[in-house]
C-alpha cells in the first residue's frame, strides 16, 4: 500500500485528535452515508473517499490501533495496519462496520461500562497462480506461499509484551469513562487513556507493535485438478485472514492463469493446432506425425483433403475438470502452394493441368448428357 500520500486519519474524519469514540463514530457515519457506493454508483472518487474513511474509522475506533497510530502515525502501515488491504478486494468488511454503526444508531447507543465488541469474519484473500498448459491438462500438486496475518505467537494476540499484561485502566477504573467536573456541572467523558476500552496495555508487544497480529507466509499444498482453465478459482475454506475477536477466518481463492503454449491453443476442452502439407500430399493423401498433449501420433490425411479441413483426434484434448467429456485435438490442415518451380516441375504441372481440364470437361459433358437424355 502506498503510504506516501496518505492523509492523516483524524483529518480524513474531520475530528480533533482528542475526539471521543462517539465523535469519531458520528463523523464516520456522516461520511459513510455520503460516500457509500450504493448512493454513488460508478463514482470512483466517492468510492475512494468511502474506503479512506472506512480505513480511518477502522483504526481510530479501535483503542489499541488508535493509540498505536497516535504514537507512530502511518509509519506503522507496513506491519500494523495490513488488514485494510482487504478493503481493496472485499467489500464485506464494510457490512460489519455498518452493522455496528446502524445498530448503535437505531438501537439506543452503546451500553454503559464499555463497548460491546462483536467478532468479525476474516477477510477473503485472492492468490494468482500461473501454471503451464500441460499442468492444466494433467493436474498437479503445487506448493504456494500465501502471506496473511496470523495471531502473534509471542503475545498470543493480546498485543501486550510477554510478561506485561493488559491491566485495568487506572484512569477510569475499567469503566472506560471518567467524570469531569466543570463549574457546577459534572459530566462523563470517554477515558482519554484507554479510549473507552477499560483496559490498557502497559507495554506493547514488540513483535506485533500491539496489534496482536503478525504477517506470515503460510505454505499450502494445493491440488490443481486436471482440466482446469484460466479464470477458474479454487476455494480453500478458512485460508483467508483470521477473524477478529474469535471471528471465523476468511476464505482463500486461488485464481488460475494458464500460460500460453507455443503450438497449442485451447478452446473449451479441445486443443487446437495446425499442420502444413504440400498440395501434392493434399491431393494424394498422406500421414503426418502430429504432436499432442499425450505425445506424437500418426495422423492420416485422406486424399483430396481441402485447405482448412479440420481433422479430429478424439480423446486427445483436455479432461473435463468436472469429470464429464474429455476434449479432442482438432488439427487444421493448411496446404502450401509452391512459390518457385523448376522447369521439370512446371512441365509436370502443366500436363497435369491439361488432363485435369480434360477430365473436368468430360465430367461436365457427361452430366449435361445425363440431363438431356
Ligand atoms: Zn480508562
Ligand atoms: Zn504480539
Amino acid at each position: 500500500m502506498a503510504s506516501t500520500k496518505k492523509r492523516d486519519y483524524y483529518e480524513v474524519l474531520g475530528v480533533s485528535r482528542s475526539a471521543s469514540a462517539d465523535e469519531i463514530k458520528k463523523a464516520y457515519r456522516k461520511l459513510a452515508l455520503k460516500f457509500h457506493p450504493d448512493r454513488n454508483p460508478g463514482d470512483k472518487a466517492a468510492e475512494e473517499k468511502f474506503k479512506e474513511a472506512a480505513e480511518a474509522y477502522a483504526v481510530l475506533s479501535d483503542a489499541q490501533k488508535r493509540s498505536q497510530y497516535d504514537q507512530f502515525g502511518h509509519s506503522l502501515g507496513g506491519s500494523g495496519f495490513q488488514g485494510f488491504q482487504g478493503f481493496e478486494n472485499a467489500f464485506e468488511g464494510f457490512g460489519d462496520i455498518f452493522g455496528d454503526i446502524f445498530e448503535d444508531f437505531f438501537g439506543g447507543g452503546p451500553s454503559r461500562g464499555g463497548r460491546r465488541r462483536r467478532s468479525r469474519r476474516g477477510v477473503d484473500l485472492e492468490y494468482h497462480l500461473e501454471i503451464s498448459f500441460e499442468d492444466a491438462a494433467f493436474g498437479k500438486t503445487v506448493k504456494i506461499e500465501v502471506p496473511r496475518s496470523e495471531t502473534c505467537k509471542p503475545c498470543g494476540g493480546s498485543g501486550a509484551e510477554p510478561g506485561s499484561k493488559k491491566s485495568t485502566c487506572h484512569e477510569c477504573g475499567g469503566s472506560g469513562e471518567i467524570r469531569m467536573n466543570q463549574a457546577f456541572f459534572s459530566f462523563r467523558q470517554t477515558c482519554p487513556r484507554c479510549h473507552g476500552q477499560g483496559e490498557y496495555i502497559e507495554k506493547l508487544c514488540r513483535h506485533c507493535q500491539g496489534s496482536g497480529l503478525m504477517r506470515r507466509k503460510r505454505q499450502i499444498e494445493l491440488k490443481v485438478p486436471a482440466g482446469i482453465d484460466t479464470g477458474n478459482r479454487i476455494k480453500i475454506g478458512g485460508g483467508g485472514e483470521i477473524g477478529e475477536r474469535a471471528g471465523e477466518p476468511g476464505d482463500l481463492y486461488v485464481l488460475i492463469m494458464v500460460k500460453p503454449h507455443p503450438i497449442f491453443e485451447r478452446d473449451g476442452n479441445d486443443v487446437l493446432c495446425e499442420t502444413k502439407i504440400s498440395m501434392v500430399q493434399a491431393a494424394l493423401g498422406t500421414s503426418v506425425e502430429a504432436p499432442t498433449l499425450y505425445g506424437h501420433v500418426q495422423l492420416k490425411i485422406p486424399a483430396g483433403t481441402q485447405p482448412g479441413t479440420v481433422l479430429k483426434l478424439s480423446g486427445k484434448g483436455f479432461p473435463d475438470v468436472h469429470g464429464r467429456n474429455q476434449g479432442s485435438q482438432l488439427v487444421r490442415v493448411t496446404v502450401e502452394i509452391p512459390k518457385h518451380l523448376s522447369d521439370a516441375q512446371r512441365q509436370l504441372l502443366e500436363s497435369f493441368s491439361e488432363s485435369h481440364q480434360e477430365s473436368k470437361l468430360k465430367s461436365l459433358f457427361s452430366k449435361w448428357k445425363e440431363r438431356f437424355n
